[in-house]
């Protein structure tokens, strides 16, 4: 499999450290409210890349964090905790928002078919793995204490801006907004690992330490849990773009600057999920949800279905009309595969030459949309039904589109409406038994959403002078004289 490598900038040949096992590591969401459908976006596409390193035979550990405490507001080291402004939004405790929006997570993540990882842990829940490790950073002449904080200093290190997208310059952005340079920092870049000062002292969450009671920076969570499950050396690191600095680059500096050797090997980022007026942001409070998307109707899978219909790497842009070509395209594979019979035996060479089609895809760094293009392979191949049907059953292992279940719902609603429409006899008139068809065909259409279609059908009987009426019981038609 080729993996396109943000460290390398290069598609790669994906070697794990141990052959046949993957150790793959996720930045959890920032509990302090709901995920937005491009947070979801990332965790669509990093679900996907788990899966398929599943389907093809490895053997996958799967760690995240929860964020819950330590992020500030700009993602460097100014600005309020994340966690306390929704506390303080909610007039709840901080514990109580984590729990409350960790859970809401976890609903959206069921909602989409995004596997849990196979550990999931919270950053309050391992505050001395973080004081051990910067204890050491400390030792190793790598960190230091300044104002009652201590930071990393990443002067030591050779080559700190590893994505090499980033440089000082962006470093100025900060103190653009508004926000006041932090002075005891020894390198524009260097980070807090460990506060017991900050302008917002009223933090809820304190913990004693050797450096005085405080709580930790956002960056040593990421590396500690994952050195904690998965230890020092780290397959696959995911995220969306925006983690690769400083966030991922942070992580990047401690974790090797305490371990002394190499520590992750791919770094998979996520483009981002963009409206047309520009960012999503949570902390702006306006933003899109898996329960908006429900509340107006739409299947939370079909947004699935809209992700994989681009590549990871490429920025999207969400708009509703978007969103319903995505929904015609989910329902029309679902009419199509409803319409497979199971019959036959498995044709194990039509079965071999069409999932490689779908393999290929994946192996070209994910490409989604392709592998999708070879669902519809296998709907157009000439192969028995049985053979599409153990297809498309194996191919939804990886893109998880309930298909063959919504294929059997829509297939059993079908068998209800038809048992429970009066039985049109078709007449033995060819040109009214060609209407009658083509009424059926625009009924068929219309249930699929594919109004398009239905309005062609409905245009053309029009121009042929018949014209139609939909009732309750059905479509009605008159001749025109
Ligand atoms: P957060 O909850 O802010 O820590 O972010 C959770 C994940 O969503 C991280 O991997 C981010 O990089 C990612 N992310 C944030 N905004 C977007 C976006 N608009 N599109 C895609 N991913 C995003
Ligand atoms: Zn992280």
């Amino acid at each position: 499999m080729k993996l396109y490598n943000s460290l390398t900038r290069k598609k790669e040949e994906f070697v794990p450290i141990e052959p046949g096992k993957v150790k793959m590591y996720t930045c959890g969401p920032t509990v302090y409210h709901f995920a937005h459908i491009g947070n979801l976006r990332s965790y669509i596409m990093e679900d996907v890349l788990e899966r398929y390193l599943r389907y093809d035979g490895y053997d996958v550990t799967r760690v995240m964090n929860i964020t819950d405490v330590g992020h500030l507001s700009s993602d460097g080291d100014t600005g309020e905790d994340k966690m306390l402004k929704g506390a303080k939004r909610e007039k709840k405790s901080v514990l109580e928002i984590a729990k409350f929006y960790t859970d809401a997570f976890f609903d959206d993540c069921k909602k989409l078919n995004i596997k849990t990882p196979d550990v999931v842990e919270p950053a309050t829940g391992c505050i001395d793995d973080f004081i051990t490790v910067i204890s050491s950073l400390i030792e190793k002449g790598y960190a230091y204490e300044a104002g009652g904080n201590i930071y990393f200093d990443t002067s030591k290190l050779k080559d700190y801006y590893v994505f090499h997208n980033f440089n000082e310059e962006d470093l100025e952005v900060g103190v653009r907004e508004g926000v006041e340079a932090d002075g005891n920092k020894r390198n524009k870049a260097d980070f807090v690992l460990w506060f017991t000062k900050s302008k917002f002292d009223d933090q809820e969450l304190k913990w004693d330490s050797p450096w005085g009671v405080g709580y930790p920076g956002w960056h040593i969570e990421c590396s500690c849990i994952s050195m904690k499950h998965l230890g020092e050396y780290l397959d696959i690191h995911c995220g969306g773009i925006d983690n690769a600095f400083p966030h991922h680059t942070n992580e990047i500096a401690q974790s090797e600057a305490y371990l002394g050797h190499k520590w992750c090997n791919y770094w998979f980022h996520i483009l981002h999920l963009n409206t047309s007026s520009g960012k999503m942001s949570k902390s702006k409070g306006e933003f899109l949800t898996v329960s908006l998307l429900e509340s107006k109707g739409y299947n939370p899978i079909a947004y699935r279905m809209f992700c994989l219909g681009s590549h990871y790497r490429k920025s999207l842009v969400f708009t509703y009309e978007n969103l319903d070509n995505a929904v015609i395209s989910y329902n029309k594979l679902i009419q199509k595969i409803a319409a497979v019979k199971d019959e036959g035996e498995l044709d194990a060479e039509a079965f071999d030459a069409l999932k490689s089609e779908f393999k290929a895809a994946l192996d070209n760094d994910i490409n989604t949309s392709l592998a999708i293009t070879a669902l519809y392979s296998v709907l157009k191949s000439k192969t028995n039904g049985h053979t599409k049907l153990a297809l498309i059953e194996d191919f939804d292992r990886v893109l998880a589109l309930n298909l063959l279940s919504e294929a059997d719902k829509a297939r059993k609603e079908a068998e209800k409406e038809s048992a429970e429409a009066p039985t049109e006899e078709l007449s033995d008139d060819p040109f009214i038994r060609s209407i009658q068809e083509k009424i059926a065909a625009r009924t068929a259409a219309k249930k699929a959403k594919n109004y398009a279609e239905a309005d062609a059908i409905r245009n053309e009987l029009e121009a042929m002078g018949v014209i139609l009426t939909d009732t309750a019981k059905g479509t009605t038609f008159t001749i025109k004289q």
